[in-house]
């Protein structure tokens, strides 16, 4: 009759709408061969990285750092440090004593106009050091000063380093191949404070956040960032890293994995949305990894997802929301919200109300998946760049089982719900011969640098 009739057409319009799902979400599940086999191509592009002859084409830069060693809690002194790159701008005064790292910071906004304007960046920079120096009364006092500069640089030595290319939201102008010591220098001789200026060390977050979890514990040989941006630095025996002389000691490598990728190696884990996400971006083609995993991207992925699955009418009854067409309405926030353990459904429709997303229980239940496809995804894929990593430090020590710990830090890995749990059970399947224990550092990046430039001070005194 009409109700087994109805039954069948609502069953029919159910599995159709399944079947949607599953091509459009399917491309986002990556099994654990997949996994696998990006382990395996970040391995074989680190090694190319290192190598001096097929350096060029890997992906990989696998940057020679100058830090030859983590911290042994001997450091001390005042220093000043500068951290730019992340969430926030910020200029601290670190004082390394015997009992405790000390630090008071002051964050400072760099306005867009800035971070993608022509020439001013490193002037404001300064203008803040100036301000901060004010506020603190420490003018005239010239500290040595760490300067953890997040984006990648060639370093000619502890405090040289040219910039080789702006990512996230950064695009000065006249910046790019040029020494980024040398341009604060240049900003500081302009305002007449040359003097009270003395860089000693730049280095990159994946370093500072090393070095600052190095102090404590000195099993900590990996820094891992997973925030804006994603990266990570690890400990390379200088025998292993041809593109520098020597064969004594380790040498920390600062790998630049965000632009693995960015030879096309892992093209085909790419997905349609992962591609309308790139088009969009400042850098279009580069940082290819680090868009699938950190936290500028994810809600974007999201959101264009989002999108197909109206066009498809499994999403909102197919009523086209204007509102979803507006960039960057999704922030990675709205990841960790809409994923807390405990958020009830209703509270997720609340949420999709108030960005004017006329959704319904289904659809609630729906943009949850979503999320935790796109986190779950992100996380994976960093849990295989991990265990490349790991396996690769086990395999140039020559080691059948392998301990260390990650220093770690990034919005994205200590907001998120589940993404640092993701992160350590798939490395653990992936890496089974390594023992891997993850450490988060507070303040890392300010840290760091300071510990960079004691340990640097402390060196040059026993050379001398
Ligand atoms: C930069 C890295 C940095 C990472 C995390 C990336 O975009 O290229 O140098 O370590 O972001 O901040
Ligand atoms: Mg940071």
């Amino acid at each position: 009759g009409l109700g087994a009739a109805i039954v069948t057409a609502v069953a029919l319009r159910l599995a159709a709408q399944q079947k949607k799902m599953q091509q459009l979400l399917g491309p986002l599940q990556l099994s654990h061969t997949d996994l696998q086999r990006v382990q395996a191509l970040m391995m074989q592009e680190m090694e190319r990285g290192l190598d001096k002859e097929r350096n060029a084409e890997s992906s990989l830069r696998m940057l020679p750092t100058y830090v030859c060693h983590t911290p042994d809690g001997t450091e001390r002194g005042e220093f000043l440090a500068l951290d730019l790159g992340g969430t926030n701008f910020r200029v601290l005064a670190v004082n390394v004593s015997q009992e405790n790292i000390d630090m008071s910071s002051k964050i400072y906004a760099i306005p867009t106009a800035i971070m993608q304007g022509t020439g001013e960046l490193f002037d404001h920079i300064m203008d803040c050091i100036i301000d901060f120096q004010h506020e603190k009364q420490m003018r005239g006092q010239a500290l040595p000063l760490g300067f953890t500069f997040s984006f990648p640089c060639q370093q000619l030595g502890l405090d040289k380093a040219v910039l080789l290319n702006w990512t996230k939201g950064f695009n000065a102008s006249d910046c790019e191949g040029r020494d980024v010591v040398q341009l604060l220098r240049d900003a500081a001789q302009r305002k007449r404070v040359g003097k009270a200026l003395k860089v000693v060390a730049v280095v990159n977050d994946t370093v500072g956040t090393m070095m600052a979890c190095g102090y404590h514990d000195p099993k900590c040989e990996i820094g891992l960032i997973v925030g804006t941006g994603t990266n990570t630095c690890y400990m390379e025996e200088m025998a292993k890293v041809g593109t520098v002389e020597g064969d004594q000691g380790r040498m920390c490598i600062n790998m630049e994995w965000g632009a693995f990728g960015d030879n096309g190696c892992i093209d085909s884990y790419f997905t349609n949305f992962d591609r309308q996400v790139d088009e969009k971006t400042i850098n279009v083609g580069k940082q290819r990894f680090e868009k699938l995993i950190s936290g500028m991207y994810l809600g974007e992925i999201v959101r264009h997802i989002l999108l197909a699955l109206v066009e498809e009418e499994v999403l909102l009854r197919g009523k086209s929301s204007q509102k979803l067409k507006n960039r960057n309405l999704l922030q990675t926030k709205f990841l960790s919200t809409i994923e807390a353990p405990g958020l009830s459904l209703l509270q997720v429709q609340a949420i999709l109300r108030d960005l004017d997303l006329d959704a319904n229980y289904e659809d609630s239940v729906l943009v949850r998946e979503v999320c935790q496809i796109v986190s779950r995804r992100a996380a994976h894929l960093c849990a295989a760049g991990m265990a490349a990593v790991v396996e690769k430090m086990r395999e140039s020590r020559g080691l059948e089982q392998f301990t260390v710990t990650v220093g770690v830090d990034g919005t994205l890995y200590k907001m998120h719900p589940y993404f640092s749990q993701n992160l350590h059970k798939m490395l653990k399947d992936l890496a089974p011969r390594c023992n891997v224990t993850f450490m988060q550092s507070e303040d890392g990046s300010g840290k760091g640098a300071a510990l960079v430039a004691a340990v640097h001070s402390r060196q040059s005194n026993q050379s001398s």
